[in-house]
């Protein structure tokens, strides 16, 4: 008998008819003598719709109240997965982010989790019962909704599998498992059968979308097994159908890139004609992160006067409005020139057998400049390597890059 989060993504529970497949799911599972916490997402396209409405009213909206509006899709899909449960005989209870609690920090649109308290959950699933949790929303120590960022549910599936020291948390979605590279983008993507944390984390970070980022900070730091797998197809989790993230030493076969991942949420600033000297980038960039606003690649450039340079930056595009404003209310840098490109996107290379590879840098700077392709800024870390790129180029980069490091599926 093992304990399994089972988190559905919006396409599984689109509509109505999804929901009972998910739920029929669940059924198999606990017919198997299974416990089982259920995570949803809102209906495919409803977060969109009601981020849409934020928009609508105003650009700069109050966070605190966009969580508010957002949180509700979520809170429908828990309700009709609880009912579509007990349609077949499952006893089933919908909880939402309070009511369990899930308690997060106070930086409203993309909080962190900071505690779940697991104590009556565990209750109900001794007592035989299944949890229906909704995901992407907690509460906050003063007491209001607040969601964890776009893709948080599957934070919410990997934190409460962690508090609840689950044996698994499966992430069922649209695609059977983690891919080379999004299979949307390159049809011979190949799926991959393990991955490991690390790998995940940056795929996750530079753009894969197929997990959010924290959730797979979580499953490293607490060591949960997450299994990414589709709700389109017959099986279920404990047949271990889909890719499993785990432990790197868990994995034999260690590729030198496993993935090509791709980010459109991108947009680059740059700062022009700063005065050159020690500081600066902190005064730049503290008052960014008393915002909020994480910052991406950075390069600065090399002064040719000795007195002034440039600065450029990355930020997510939903926040270079804000980013923007910050700098604009900087007395110091009033006045100087602020250039901001929205057409750009993020490609990188991710695996973990880099760290003892050559070559892995220059492959990717050769395929894309044998395609006309200019890089603009570069970053990388041990095992990624990233480049932002003129957007319209992105799709014949991540293909040109798949097929260099030999990733693409061999010849039926
Ligand atoms: P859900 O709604 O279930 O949370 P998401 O849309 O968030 O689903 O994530 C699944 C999508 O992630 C897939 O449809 C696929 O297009 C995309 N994706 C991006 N990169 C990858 C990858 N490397 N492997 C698999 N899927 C990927
Ligand atoms: N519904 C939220 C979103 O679309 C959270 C999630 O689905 O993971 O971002
Ligand atoms: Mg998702």
């Amino acid at each position: 008998m093992a304990l399994i989060v089972a988190k559905f993504g919006g396409t599984s529970v689109a509509d109505t008819a999804r929901i009972e497949t998910a739920a029929a799911k669940v059924l198999r599972e606990v017919e198997r003598g299974n416990k089982v916490v259920v995570v949803v997402s809102a209906m495919a396209g409803v977060t969109n719709q009601l981020v849409g409405y934020c928009d609508s009213i105003s650009k700069m909206y109050d966070l605190r109240e966009y969580d508010a509006v957002v949180s509700s899709g979520e809170q429908i899909t828990a309700g009709l997965m609880a009912m579509a449960l007990q349609k077949i005989g499952v006893q089933a209870r919908s909880w939402l982010g309070w009511q369990v609690p899930i308690r997060t920090d106070n930086v409203h649109g993309k909080a962190r989790i900071e505690d779940i308290d697991v104590t009556e959950l565990r209750k109900r699933l001794d007592s035989g019962e299944v949890a229906v949790v909704p995901g992407f929303q907690g509460v906050t120590d003063r007491n209001r909704i607040s969601t964890l960022g776009r893709g948080g549910s599957d934070t919410t599936g990997v934190a409460l599998a962690a508090a609840l020291k689950a044996d698994r948390c499966d992430i069922y979605t649209d695609v059977n498992g983690v891919y080379t590279t999004d299979p949307r983008i390159v049809e011979k993507a190949r799926k991959i059968d393990r991955i490991s944390y690390e790998e995940m984390m940056e795929m996750a970070s530079l753009g894969s979308k197929v997990l959010q980022i924290r959730s797979v900070e979580i499953a490293m730091n607490s060591n949960v097994p997450v299994q990414v797998l589709s709700s389109f197809e017959d099986a279920i989790g404990s047949d271990l159908p889909g890719t499993l993230v785990t432990r790197e030493e868990d994995i034999m076969e260690k590729e030198i890139v496993s993935g090509v991942a791709c980010s459109r949420d991108e947009a680059k600033i740059t700062v022009l004609d700063v005065p050159d000297k020690p500081g600066l980038a902190a005064r730049i960039f503290g008052p960014l992160a008393a915002a909020a606003i994480n910052i991406d690649m950075i390069v600065q450039n090399v002064s040719s006067d000795g007195k002034h340079t440039d600065i450029t930056f990355t930020v997510s595009r939903r926040e270079s409005t804000r980013a923007l404003e910050v700098i604009g209310n900087l007395e110091e840098f009033k006045g100087a020139g602020v250039l901001t490109a929205d057409n750009v996107a993020k490609i990188s290379v991710v695996g973990v057998g880099m760290v003892s590879h050559h070559g892995v840098a220059s492959t990717m700077f050769k395929t894309l400049a044998d395609k006309g392709i200019n890089i603009q800024v570069i970053s990388t870390s041990e095992i990624k390597i990233s480049v932002l790129i003129d957007e319209q180029y992105a799709e014949l980069a991540v293909r040109a890059l798949h097929e260099a490091y030999g990733l693409s599926k061999k010849a039926a």
